[in-house]
């Protein structure tokens, strides 16, 4: 598809050509990370004036944002605050009733939800789905319940939520809640102060191994036996990935039912290029300038990972404290060998016979890291992995994009002599 008279007057630097990355919607080249451009939406408004100190990807300012604001960096000699950023608290939390479609138990949705209801908020920055394409987002700003609740479950495509900050200032909004990932909300902290917002909420979730609209495709044809059913997949703590199908893909609920691909069976060698660039040189998947952090790494299987940042990740997370139960959270195993020994057949793209994949993720799952300790087995094995796609692919940019944090984090391995 092509842009509208009108977008094109709004947007010149956009080249009007099918990129085919984006469902053939954008042309990354075109946006200034060009192919790092992970579409945070930004460029998309006439927030693209702040461009330069704003993005991710053209100027990484993690550790001064964490300071503005939560009041201070991550302190990284304590080991919680090097790996999962500055907080107050973290827990295991679920909702006692699961809302239907969501991505886990839905506390994202319920939190959203609440803020609305209290007026805290006039509006809520979210993602729907397309209504053709169940993976193709549409950001939109919400004043419903109804819209919020239609935005929930992933959609795990790279998605502009921040196109619509120009909506957000044409409402005249004073108070608005924005849920989003990690390389948009750094971009949103930066131009945080240009919005003439009273209050802002920001409610994120954990992201990494984002794909475009085509690289889903490839990886759902790749990696499930029934593409085309599919609704939603999460890369899980029992070292699988599990695919929710529904047979009525459009118009459901039909027939439902679950299936799980050990992580070890993936075809590495065929899936690596599906990743964006962007989200093979990030490093904050924790999303470290959320106020309040959902995700489920850190917790036992079933339940999802709170991350508390500061105090008004704590009025939020009160909000739905009479939905939720809770549990403290726990660590255990080792991950060092684990993320070593992944590193080089990562590398070299190695792909186990499917048995024997099924067989080690068993045992990886007996023996394994658990809790806290896998959290930080995924966030090493992808920073270890984003490093060297970095030093290899972008190495003039390499110093100053890796913030220290991560830098220690991978200091820990041995990474393969270029
Ligand atoms: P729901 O109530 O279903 O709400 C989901 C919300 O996410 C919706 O409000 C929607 O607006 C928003 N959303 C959906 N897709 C996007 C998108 N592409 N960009 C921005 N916002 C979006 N957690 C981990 O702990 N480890 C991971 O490795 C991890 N990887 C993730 C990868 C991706 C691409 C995404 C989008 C999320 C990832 N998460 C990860 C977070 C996790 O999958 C859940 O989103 C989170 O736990 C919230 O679950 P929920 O049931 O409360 O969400
Ligand atoms: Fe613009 Fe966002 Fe792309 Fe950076 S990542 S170039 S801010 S759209």
């Amino acid at each position: 598809s092509t842009y509208s008279q009108k977008e094109q007057e709004q947007y010149p630097h956009r080249r009007l050509k099918n990129y085919g990355g984006l469902g053939g919607k954008y042309d990354t080249r075109q946006y200034p990370a060009k192919s790092l451009c992970s579409h945070c939406g930004l460029c998309d408004t006439r927030f693209i004036h702040y461009v330069k100190d704003s993005c991710a990807f053209l100027n990484q300012h993690i550790s001064e944002l964490e300071y503005t604001v939560h009041g201070k960096s991550r302190d990284l000699e304590v080991e919680n605050e090097l790996y999962f950023g500055v907080h107050l608290n973290m827990i295991a939390a679920r909702r006692k009733q699961p809302l239907p479609g969501a991505q886990w138990s839905g506390i994202v949705t319920s939190i959203a939800t609440r803020l609305l209801e209290t007026g805290k908020v006039q509006g809520i920055v979210c993602v729907r789905n397309d209504e053709q394409d169940r993976f193709q987002p549409k950001p939109v700003l919400a004043t419903t319940p109804e819209e919020i609740y239609a935005s929930r479950v992933n959609k795990p495509t790279l998605s502009p939520n921040l196109s619509v900050l120009d909506t957000v200032e044409a409402s005249g909004f004073t108070r608005i809640g924005v849920i989003g990932v990690g390389c948009q909300v750094e971009a949103l902290r930066s131009v945080q102060s240009k919005l003439g917002l009273e209050k802002l909420y920001v409610l994120g979730t954990p992201c990494v191994d984002n794909v475009t609209r085509k690289g889903l495709d490839k990886f759902l044809r790749t990696t499930s036996t029934s593409p085309d059913t599919v609704v939603h997949y999460e890369f899980m703590q029992d070292f699988r990935v599990h695919f929710k199908h529904d047979d009525k893909v459009v118009g459901g609920p039909g027939k439902q039912w679950t299936e799980t691909v050990p992580f070890f069976g993936l075809k590495t060698n065929e899936l690596k290029d599906i990743f964006a660039p962007s989200c093979l040189s990030c490093f904050d998947y924790v999303n470290s300038l959320a106020d309040l952090v959902v995700g489920y790494m850190g917790a036992p299987f079933g339940w999802q990972w709170i991350v508390v940042r500061n105090e008004i990740g704590m009025e939020m997370l009160d909000l739905v404290s009479s939905q939720i139960e809770t549990m403290p959270l726990s660590s255990s195993g080792n991950r060092l060998q684990a993320v070593q020994n992944s590193i080089p057949a990562y590398d070299k793209g190695m792909t186990l016979p499917m048995w024997i994949a099924q067989l080690l993720g068993v045992v990886i799952d007996k023996l394994g890291p658990k809790g806290l300790e896998y959290a930080r087995f995924s966030i090493d094995s992808h920073f270890t992995r984003n490093y060297l796609y970095m030093k290899r692919n972008f190495p003039n940019i390499l110093q100053r994009h890796v913030p220290e944090y991560a830098r220690r984090i991978i200091e820990q391995y041995k990474l393969p002599k270029e």
